[in-house]
C-alpha cells in the first residue's frame, strides 16, 4: 500500500509518522538502557538472559535507534521533539557510552544533527560519535555487549547436526529466529540476518579469507574472490585480458576486412558480439555500418544473426545506424531493405536458431593463424 495513504492527515485514523518514529526511538532507547545490556553483566548472566529472550530486540535497536532519531528531527516538528528526546538520550549516554571511541576528526557529523548542538552539547557529542562510528563501519552493530550476547549463544547452541539431550536449540531459535548464526565480520550484512546452520555460516565465512575479487561482475570470481591480489590479477590477465583482445579483434575486423570468417573465429572464442572496450566506442555492427561493400553487408547480417542489437547506443551520438552508408545501401548487395534484413534477424533468433549460415565448419579452427590462413585462401 503506498505509504501516502498510511500517513496522510487527511484519511481518519491516519498514522502521525513524527509520532510513531519518535515512540520507536524512545523504546529502543529505553531498552538498551535495561540491565540485561550492561556491559557489566557476567557471563552467566548473560546466558541466562540470552534463554529468557531478553536480547530478541537488541540487534534491532542498536541497529535501528539513530536512524529513528534522524528521522523524528527531520520533521518540521522538531523544535519540540527535541525536549523529549533529550532526558533518555543522557540517560543512554551515562550508561552506554563507548568511551574509548572519541570521535574522529575526519568525520563531519551529519547537519541535522545541529540542532542538539546548543540545547544539549552532551547529547550533540554522543551523537556526532555514534554518527562518525557508523559512518566508519556502515550499519555495524558494534557494541561490546552484542559480541558477548552472541558469543554466548553460540556456545549454548549445538556444535552438531545431531543434538544433545535437553539441549537449548529449541529455545534459543523459538526467541531469535531461526537465523541464529551470525557472521562475526563487523561490515558484512550477514552479521545481522545470520544464517540457519553452523554449517551454512562456515561455509560463508570463507569468502572473508577471500578479499580479493576480480572486477568483472559477470565472473563467477566477483563473488568467491581470491586468496591474495597476486592470484587475483593472474586470474584477470589469463580470462579477462584474453576476452578483451577477442574483442579487440572484432573490432578490428568490423572496421576493415568484414570478414565473416573471422568473426566467427572470434565469437566462437568468446568474444561478445556487442563487444567493446567503453560504452561510447561503436558496437562492431556500428563500425561495419560505416562501410558500403558486399563484405559490409553480410558482416552485418551476419553480426545481427549472432544477436547483435542493431539500436545499442554508444557515446553522445544520436544520428541512427538507418542513416549510415552501409544499412542505407544495403538492398544493393543483398537484394533487401535495413528493415527486412533486421526483422528476418530477429524472426531467425527468435525460432532459437541463431547463425548456420556463418558456416560451422569454421568451428574446427583452432587458432587465429589458421583463421587468418584461411581468410587468406579466400580472398587471394
Ligand atoms: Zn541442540
Ligand atoms: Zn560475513
Ligand atoms: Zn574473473
Amino acid at each position: 500500500m503506498p505509504t501516502r495513504y498510511l500517513f496522510s492527515p487527511s484519511i481518519s485514523g491516519f498514522i502521525n509518522r513524527t509520532e510513531v518514529t519518535l515512540g520507536l526511538a524512545m523504546t529502543c532507547i529505553t531498552y538498551l538502557c535495561q540491565p540485561h545490556n550492561d556491559q557489566e553483566c557476567s557471563n552467566e548472566e548473560l546466558q541466562e538472559n540470552v534463554l529468557s529472550g531478553f536480547y530478541s530486540l537488541h540487534d534491532y535497536s542498536s541497529h535501528t535507534w539513530f536512524e529513528l532519531i534522524l528521522g523524528c528531527i527531520s520533521s518540521s516538528e522538531e523544535k519540540e521533539l527535541i525536549s523529549q528526546l533529550t532526558s533518555p538520550l543522557q540517560l543512554l549516554l551515562e550508561l552506554r557510552a563507548n568511551n574509548e571511541f572519541s570521535r574522529s576528526k575526519q568525520v563531519p557529523p551529519p547537519p541535522r544533527l545541529e540542532c542538539f548542538k546548543e540545547t544539549c552539547p552532551d547529547v550533540y557529542d554522543l551523537l556526532c560519535n555514534v554518527a562518525s562510528f557508523r559512518r566508519l563501519c556502515e550499519g555495524a552493530e558494534h557494541s561490546k555487549i552484542r559480541v558477548r550476547i552472541y558469543k554466548v549463544m553460540n556456545e549454548l547452541l549445538c556444535r552438531t547436526e545431531s543434538h544433545k539431550e535437553m539441549c537449548y536449540c529449541d529455545t534459543i531459535r523459538n526467541h531469535y529466529g531461526r537465523r541464529i548464526f551470525k557472521c562475526s565480520v563487523v561490515d558484512c550484512q550477514f552479521r545481522r540476518h545470520g544464517f540457519e546452520t553452523r554449517s551454512a555460516r562456515a561455509k560463508h565465512a570463507s569468502s572473508h579469507t577471500r578479499p580479493w575479487k576480480c572486477a568483472d561482475p559477470s565472473c563467477e570470481y566477483a563473488n568467491g574472490g581470491f586468496v591474495s591480489r597476486k592470484m587475483r590479477d593472474r586470474h584477470l590477465e589469463r580470462y579477462h585480458q584474453r576476452k578483451r583482445s577477442l574483442e579487440e579483434g572484432l573490432a578490428r575486423v568490423a572496421s576493415t576486412t568484414c570478414s565473416v570468417k573471422l568473426a566467427h573465429y572470434l565469437i566462437s572464442r568468446g568474444a561478445n558480439v556487442e563487444g567493446r572496450q567503453r560504452p561510447r566506442y561503436r558496437t562492431p555492427l556500428r563500425h561495419a555500418a560505416r562501410r558500403d561493400s558486399y563484405e559490409a553487408a553480410k558482416f552485418m547480417r551476419f553480426l545481427l544473426l549472432q544477436g547483435a542489437d542493431p539500436y545499442a547506443p554508444f557515446g553522445k551520438l544520436t544520428n541512427r545506424i538507418e542513416d549510415e552508408k552501409g544499412p542505407k545501401n544495403i538492398s544493393k548487395w543483398l537484394g533487401k531493405s535495413w528493415d527486412a534484413v533486421v526483422a528476418e534477424a530477429k524472426e531467425e533468433l527468435g525460432r532459437g536458431n541463431p547463425d548456420q549460415r556463418g558456416g560451422t565448419s569454421y568451428e574446427a579452427l583452432t587458432s587465429h593463424a589458421e583463421a587468418f590462413a584461411a581468410e587468406e585462401e579466400s580472398t587471394g
